[in-house]
């Protein structure tokens, strides 16, 4: 009988699971490597009493990408998690104190667009087309597929959608094409946030992530979006995947062009035929792996990408409700310095936008006892090489300050709060410089051209993960695990 192919996947976040589940199906004897003691990684559940707090993704799109991965292996994804679709979703407050709703109801957005700006009401359905041409575009030809080699490049087709996805256009001078009032620019070309760049810099082709909220809907997790985790685990391991928590990887072995074997701190060795690296390709390829043993990727190569945004997270719990939507945003009074602020000065903005999300809105269960704010502020990312000390409960006084000038006295119901910022996101997770997202995509390049899913250097290592193709965000990870396991099991089989 022919042995089963071993499979060793390093982290087990949302694309560690996402492929761990296709190849265990696909019939190779899967394990995932996890350094915490959650699976999950950015995506996990926080408990504080009895509040309840999603940390990581808030907003969740495309819920049919991790309804897929649940399906493919025969199973029914409403048995581990369903969504809730969030018609009215977001609350935008601006500096002025006037609020905009967004609404995935195209009627509803055009009578709320009409009270700010005629000009962005009257052209709102053909921003729709639009960002729907461009969302089309990156479907069909970005994000279902691996990048391995230059050579996957070299395509027509792809040539031509690249060019189609008005990459010399800035997201904010899209934005300006359809809409005239500077708060309603604001609140669309804060979705360059959720690609960890800056309108002023990211190509147009981001336009598609209004195709995903305004067109397609925002959605929630019953029970909160860690049941998205939670029911990836319960799947890989009915399917019989080795998942072994707190087992970090500290090196990998090397012999003829090939990864052999990983070594954990735990002193276990775990040999493989293939190996799937999800832990962030920018600090670990570098640790894992000799650099003599990848010269395509040297230490050098590994600190010149831009990373993406990072965040000062808050996660407070009050023994009171407030008067908040389930996504609400307080617009800063000057969001172009917030974002020159932080991508060329590497500082926090002195009126940063302030972002909440108060899932005990949907879902009250999640913290019965008053409300479960999770508060999160842009931040720089970490700069290379230098000492972060950062005083961490003046920052969260600040932004307790700012909320009360909103009329949110926090401070006054705060029952226990929780922070997690860019410095605690490298030291957990081993993300890149605390990114959220891996990669910045304010340059062409970094947008088109991420790292590859798959070494140069060591045939049977591959990526999946925010740092990679197609991108960061839950969707895109887990799209780049399904993608990476789809090319393993065509290569290996
Ligand atoms: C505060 C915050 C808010 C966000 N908001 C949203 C949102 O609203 N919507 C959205 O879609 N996305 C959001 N994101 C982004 C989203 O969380 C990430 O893109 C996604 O979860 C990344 O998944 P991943 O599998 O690529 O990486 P990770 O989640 O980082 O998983 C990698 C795993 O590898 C492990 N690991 C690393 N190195 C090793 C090693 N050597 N040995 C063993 N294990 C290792 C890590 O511990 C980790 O568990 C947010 C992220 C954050 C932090």
């Amino acid at each position: 009988m022919k042995k089963q192919k071993q499979a060793v996947i390093i982290g087990g976040g949302l694309a560690g699971l996402s492929a761990a589940i296709r190849l265990q199906s696909d019939g190779f004897q899967t394990t995932i490597l996890e350094k915490n003691d959650t699976i999950g990684g950015k995506l996990h559940e926080v408990t504080l009493g009895t509040h309840r707090f999603d940390f990581g993704p808030n907003t969740i799109t495309m819920p049919e990408v991790f309804q897929s991965v649940i399906r493919h292996v025969g199973e029914n994804p409403d048995d581990y998690f369903q969504f809730i679709r969030l018609e009215k979703h977001t609350k935008n407050v601006f500096a002025d104190g006037s609020h905009l709703f967004f609404s995935s109801n195209k009627d509803r957005m055009i009578e709320e667009l009409s009270h700010f700006d005629v000009y962005a009401a009257e052209n709102y359905s053909n921003y729709l087309k639009e960002v729907k041409k461009l969302f089309e575009l990156s479907n069909r030809h970005f994000f279902h597929r691996t990048f391995s080699s230059w050579k996957d490049y070299l395509s027509i087709p792809l040539a031509k959608a690249m060019l189609s996805a008005r990459p010399l256009e800035t997201l904010d001078q899209f934005h300006r094409r359809f809409f005239k009032d500077e708060r309603v620019i604001r609140a669309f070309n804060r979705y360059a946030t959720y690609i960890g760049s800056s309108p002023y810099t990211a190509p147009a082709t981001f336009g598609l992530i209004g195709h995903l909220e305004m067109g397609d809907g925002v959605y929630f997790t019953k029970g909160g979006n860690a049941q998205i985790a939670d029911g990836f685990k319960r799947v890989a391991e009915k399917l019989g995947v080795n998942i072994r928590c707190n087992e970090e990887v500290i090196k990998g072995h090397t012999k003829n062009h090939k990864l052999v074997s990983v070594e954990t701190a735990n002193e276990e060795r775990y040999h493989g035929d293939v190996f799937v690296l999800n832990g962030d390709l920018l600090t670990q390829y570098p640790r894992l792996i000799d650099e003599q043993d990848r010269p395509s990727f040297s230490n050098k190569k590994s600190t010149s990408f831009e990373a993406s945004i990072s965040a000062f997270v808050v996660m407070a719990a009050t023994s009171e409700r407030f008067d908040l939507h389930h996504h609400q945003v307080f617009f800063g009074d000057d969001v172009r310095e917030e974002f020159d602020d932080i991508f060329q000065k590497g500082i926090y903005g002195s009126d940063p936008t302030i972002y909440l999300c108060t899932s005990s809105k949907t879902d009250a269960s999640l913290s019965p006892d008053g409300d479960n704010l999770f508060i999160l502020v842009n931040a720089p990312p970490l700069k290379q090489g230098t000492n972060h000390e950062f005083d961490r409960f003046a920052m969260e006084q600040r932004i307790y300050q700012r909320l009360e000038e909103k009329c949110l006295p926090i401070r006054s119901k705060l029952i226990q709060s929780k922070v997690v910022d860019p410095q605690i996101m490298a030291e957990r997770y081993y993300a890149y410089r605390g990114a959220l997202y891996g990669v910045a995509s304010n340059k062409k390049k970094d947008t088109f051209l991420r790292p590859f899913n798959r070494s140069q250097d060591l045939s049977n290592l591959f990526f999946a993960g925010g740092s990679t193709h197609p991108g960061g965000g839950s969707p895109m990870v887990v799209l780049s695990g399904q993608n990476v396991a789809k090319r393993i099991v065509k290569e290996y089989r």
